[in-house]
């Protein structure tokens, strides 16, 4: 006996732990400075902290029905319906939900490359299948309707990621709004903001009270720094009401994470704090950094640094963790995480000393 053919489906890479470079390096965990994941460095929340021991004594019982003060909470911080709200086990777990609403056996999809690797995972888990839109290095990975238009063939799911992971570029909501209109009347374009509290542009949800053909993915594991619990929530178009009861997992999300998610909402300090660092570490790295860096409108650089995997061991035995970006195609550049002003600092001085070597 043998589960169905797999074959075509690949196995998500996650980084490694802390814990586990730092067994491995002989070092004290709290000694590492790891900005491989696009984590919050000032850790979580501590209003969701709070929250989560407060609500540990009645993990007996089930979420509270449809979770339904954490999704009044986010359907008004964005002016939609409750119903617009899709909450998901992270984002991914989200994707996994617009992914089962969209698709009928062998739909396609159309992801960026490079780009964010669960999106074909996702799809080919829901019996899609995948082509990719490219974003050049010579346009500084520009994102525009014709890039994504160059590659388009009636896909059901476009997917656009901003700010861009890895790069860190964007696209307007005027050029969204360009490619959902030079797109099928099918075509859902699925703009993911896992970043998007870093940048100064405005969201695409600022959209869905004209469109019906374009959703947003926001996540709790960025800005939040709630990656641990698994929080995220699309907001879909109002005519979908009913579409997500009948396709998401019972309690698609857990009360220890609603109560956290809830109470992080409402931490302004919290967030103020997190997106003023990452905007001065962003300026700090492109200054500083004696290798070329890309404008980004997330928690990360994007930096050519040449060899891009002996530059991230090397940064790692000194206890940088920093990601090598060779699985998205970019053999040549490290992803940086916009840490605390200190790891951005000890991450600068201990890749320029790699690079120097
Ligand atoms: N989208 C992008 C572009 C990401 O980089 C990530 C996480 N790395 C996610 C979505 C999903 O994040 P999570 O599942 O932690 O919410």
């Amino acid at each position: 006996m043998q589960p169905r053919d797999l074959s075509a489906h690949t196995v998500y890479r996650a980084g490694r732990g802390v814990d586990e470079v730092a067994r491995e390096l002989g070092m004290d965990p709290d000694d590492l400075v790891k900005l491989a994941s696009n984590e919050n460095m000032y850790g979580p929340s501590p209003a969701a902290v709070e929250a989560i021991r407060e609500g540990a004594d009645r993990m007996h019982s089930y979420p509270k029905a449809s979770h339904a003060d954490l999704v009044e909470a986010i359907a008004e911080q964005w002016s939609v319906e409750g119903e617009q709200v899709w909450l998901g086990n992270g984002g991914d777990g989200v994707l996994d939900y617009l992914a089962r609403a969209m698709l009928e056996p062998g739909d396609a999809v159309l992801a960026p490359e490079p780009g964010f690797a669960y999106y074909p995972m996702s799809a080919r888990f829901h019996h899609g299948t995948v082509g990719t839109y490219k974003l050049s290095k010579a346009d500084d990975f520009a994102q525009t309707p014709d890039v994504v238009l160059d590659s388009y063939d009636g896909e059901r799911i476009v997917y656009v990621t901003s700010p861009h992971n890895p790069t860190g570029s964007e696209m307007t909501n005027e050029d969204v709004v360009e490619l959902a209109e030079r797109t099928d009347e099918e075509t859902l374009i699925l703009v993911d903001e896992a970043y998007g509290e870093f940048t100064e542009n405005p969201s695409a949800a600022d959209l869905l009270d004209e469109r019906d053909d374009v959703a947003v993915l926001r996540t709790f594991s960025k800005v939040y720094g709630l990656a641990g619990v698994r929080l995220g929530y699309g907001l879909v178009p109002e005519a979908w009401a009913d579409a997500y009861a009948r396709i998401n997992t019972p309690f698609a999300a857990s009360e220890l994470a609603c109560r956290a998610g809830l109470a992080a909402l409402d931490d302004d300090e919290h967030v103020e704090r997190t997106v003023e660092t990452a905007r001065w570490a962003r300026e700090y790295y492109h200054e500083h950094l004696d290798a070329p860096t890309w404008d980004s409108g997330g928690n990360f650089v994007l930096c050519e640094v040449g060899d891009a995997t002996a530059v991230a061991d090397a940064a790692e035995r000194e206890g940088v963790i920093v990601r090598d970006c060779t699985s998205f195609g970019l053999p040549e550049c490290v992803r940086v995480t916009c840490g605390t002003r200190e790891d951005a600092e000890t991450a600068v001085e201990t890749i320029n000393e790699v690079l120097a070597e």
